[in-house]
């Protein structure tokens, strides 16, 4: 192969082991990432496949060496994206595809030298691979942006590879690379083109997209913790402003419903911190199983709770707040042998934007404070003044 071509290839290889060194950086990050060291494990088979077919052996020793490194690779590669989906390649096909490919690249290296054959056997057999990882993460991904990066980088690869599968069909190859003549004619062929820009230019930049995807994901799940509550699962007070605040605006008109449970140091006096943790995740859930309505719910203080209503009027939102006051009344919170009974009291106020978040809770908050006032383990509307 021609020098212009090799540096190429090696400007490609050193791309590839840059991008390798970003995913064990990830990897170490969050060690639950398994597939983002399966990938940089395979970046190190390919720049070492890369690097046997270099040597100056045997041609047929190394296309063997490289035929079992190459497959191995995408093999690392496929069930790396897989797993992103939280899918598995599985251990028999992996071998399987291994030994099939392998075997193909001896038979054309060993007992019908063919470079045209070893290149087809590769090319297909990898691309058929790719195709079918691209699918199966498709059909179980749940259409985050780095499943679609994933999918679209998975489908770009695959199709080079068969671009390549054609492109070997169309060469005029040399029958093996075994002169300097015949490495030479082989260089100068469109497949060797194609082989070129695979590994020089679509597999990094691929490798990139996949880096990205895990950088992606780990932005989101940290988001998601940041704004969820650990205790109940709803959103918490940062993230229930942020997702209330954007549903608001969006919305026509709004209900907002506060609730404060009652005389809760009681329960925690009577079932110890932990059984008060349980009464509030109780709470939680009634929100979450109560009447059907389009809901932004979170836990915004200790033992308080909002829920924004877009589109809801005063009476839905009356019904709502009063269907879980009432199954919270009747349902007996029991931890550590001791059981005791729990009630809330709500506030609910309604607006048309462009009242602000901070005013329709301003004003649901004085209706809680004249529910409390009122006794208790009951709802107050907000009166508009
Ligand atoms: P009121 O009816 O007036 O609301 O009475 P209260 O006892 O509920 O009022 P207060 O706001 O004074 O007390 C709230 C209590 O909630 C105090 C605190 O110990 C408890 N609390 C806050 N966060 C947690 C939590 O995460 N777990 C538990 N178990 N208790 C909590
Ligand atoms: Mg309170
Ligand atoms: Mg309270």
């Amino acid at each position: 192969m021609s020098r212009g071509l090799l540096a190429v290839i090696d400007l490609g290889s050193f791309t590839l082991l840059g991008l390798g060194l970003g995913f064990v950086v990830l990897w170490i990050i969050d060690r639950s990432r398994v597939h983002a060291l399966l990938f940089a494990a395979m970046i190190l088979l390919c720049f070492a496949s890369n690097w046997v077919l270099s040597l100056s052996v045997d041609v047929a020793f190394s296309s063997s060496i490289h035929g079992i490194l190459l497959p191995s690779g995408f093999v690392l590669l496929a069930d790396g994206l897989l797993r992103q989906s939280d899918q598995r390649l599985g251990i028999v096909i992996a071998t399987a595809f291994v030994v099939v490919l392998a075997a193909g690249v001896w038979y054309f290296a060993y007992v019908a030298p063919m470079v045209a054959g070893r290149i087809i056997t590769q090319n297909l057999g990898v691309g058929i691979l790719l195709l079918l990882t691209a699918a199966r993460v498709w059909t179980a991904c749940r259409r985050r942006p780095s499943d679609l990066l994933i999918v679209v980088a998975t489908l770009v690869l695959s199709t080079t590879l068969f671009v390549n599968v054609v492109l070997a069909l169309l060469s005029d190859l040399p029958r093996d690379l075994t002169t300097d003549a015949a490495i030479d004619q082989f260089a100068e062929t469109p497949v060797a083109v194609g082989i070129t820009i695979m590994s020089a230019l679509i597999l990094p930049m691929a490798m990139a997209a996949f880096l990205a995807a895990i950088a992606l994901d780990m932005v989101a799940d940290l988001r998601f913790e940041r704004d969820r509550d650990e205790l109940t699962g709803l959103l918490n007070r940062r993230g229930f402003t942020e997702r209330a605040d954007v549903t608001l605006r969006k919305a026509t008109y709004a209900a907002l419903i506060l609730a404060d449970l009652d005389f809760f140091k009681d329960v925690n006096d009577e079932l110890g911190h932990a059984g008060g943790d349980l009464a509030l995740k109780t709470f939680a859930e009634l929100l979450g199983s109560a009447p059907d309505i389009d809901q932004v719910a979170g836990r915004v203080g200790g033992e308080e709770f909002a829920v924004l209503a877009p589109n809801a009027g005063s009476s839905e939102a009356f019904v709502f707040a009063e269907s879980v006051r009432t199954q919270l009344a009747a349902t007996t919170i029991s931890y550590g042998g001791a059981s005791t009974s729990l009630t809330a009291s709500f506030g609910v106020a309604t607006a048309a934007p462009p009242t602000s978040l901070a005013e329709l809770m301003d004003a649901a908050d004085r209706a809680l404070y004249e529910a409390k006032a009122m006794g208790r383990n009951c709802t107050a509307l907000h009166r508009q003044r």
